[in-house]
């Protein structure tokens, strides 16, 4: 196993507050490390970790880095994300010595969505919300994926009503195999494994933003408000995804999403 030097624990961060384990916490992470493996071993060179750098994928790539799997791990760069998050991708890389494949938008799609609905599109309408989530996020996820078999993601059933239907293993319609090892986490088991394992994450966590994703469509959230209230929060609940997320059983009990890929490269 590869020795990583861990970070200080600083008093009142997030990993000092939200560190809490819950019954079984080590029976998780030895089933989140064993899925990742048996992933790598099926898909050898053709799997990646779709990153947004939040709390769970950050942990994830812990586990990748800490037990050296052969598993990529592509970040996707909307244009939009917080200095903090770039910095993130920096730092990540110098703390594991490993690389993190940035993918982003098509520049000219990008300039003529602004140039036609504003830069504040997201804010007009959900559909055009969906659509620069499209254009800046679903587009660059379809090419980090072409020629890969599988990818993974940190979504948790927790994080919201959307989620509560996610599966271990699913497939998505382009054919590829998502992994989710962490479904049935708490926030309190993400946090302290990243307390366990000194991992870096990123600094917005401890100004309390639970979910990080793009500036515009991100923000803090108040004391007990919900976890992914700070995202899209002009939305109704249950628009709050980068794309539909439509889900069917498919007859061998594998879970397909049956419309557009939900990226889960947003914690
Ligand atoms: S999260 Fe906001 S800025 Fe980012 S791609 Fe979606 S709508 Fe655009």
């Amino acid at each position: 196993m590869k020795r990583i030097i861990p970070i200080d624990v600083l008093a009142g961060s997030a990993v000092a507050v939200r560190a809490k384990p819950s019954h079984g916490f080590d029976q998780r992470a030895a089933a989140a490390l064993a899925m990742l493996s048996a992933a790598a071993a099926e898909f050898p060179d053709a799997i990646v970790q779709a990153t947004s750098l939040g709390a769970e994928d950050m942990l994830i790539t812990d586990l990748i880095a800490r037990h050296e799997l052969p598993i990529a791990i592509g970040m996707i760069d909307t244009g939009q994300l917080h200095d903090e998050t770039l910095a993130l991708v920096e730092r990540t890389q110098h703390h594991y010595g490993l690389r993190i494949e940035v993918w982003r938008p098509q520049a000219t799609a990008a300039r003529q969505f602004v140039a036609t609905h504003g830069a504040d599109a997201m804010r007009k309408s959900v559909e055009l919300r969906h659509a620069c989530c499209a254009l800046r996020k679903l587009e660059p996820l379809s090419r980090m994926l072409k020629g890969r078999q599988g990818w993974v993601t940190g979504m948790r059933r927790e994080q919201s009503q959307q989620r509560k239907q996610i599966s271990l293993r699913e497939r998505d319609m382009q054919g590829c195999a998502k992994f989710n090892p962490l479904i049935d986490w708490t926030l309190g088991d993400v946090w302290h494994y990243i307390r366990l394992q000194g991992v870096p994450y990123n600094p917005l966590h401890d100004r309390h933003f639970p979910s990080i994703g793009c500036l515009p469509c991100t923000r803090a959230v108040a004391v007990g408000e919900d976890f992914r209230a700070g995202r899209w929060w002009w939305e109704s609940d249950g628009a709050k995804e980068c794309g539909l997320h439509v889900e069917r059983r498919s007859a061998s009990g594998e879970s397909q999403q049956s419309s557009q890929r939900d990226t889960g490269v947003h914690p």
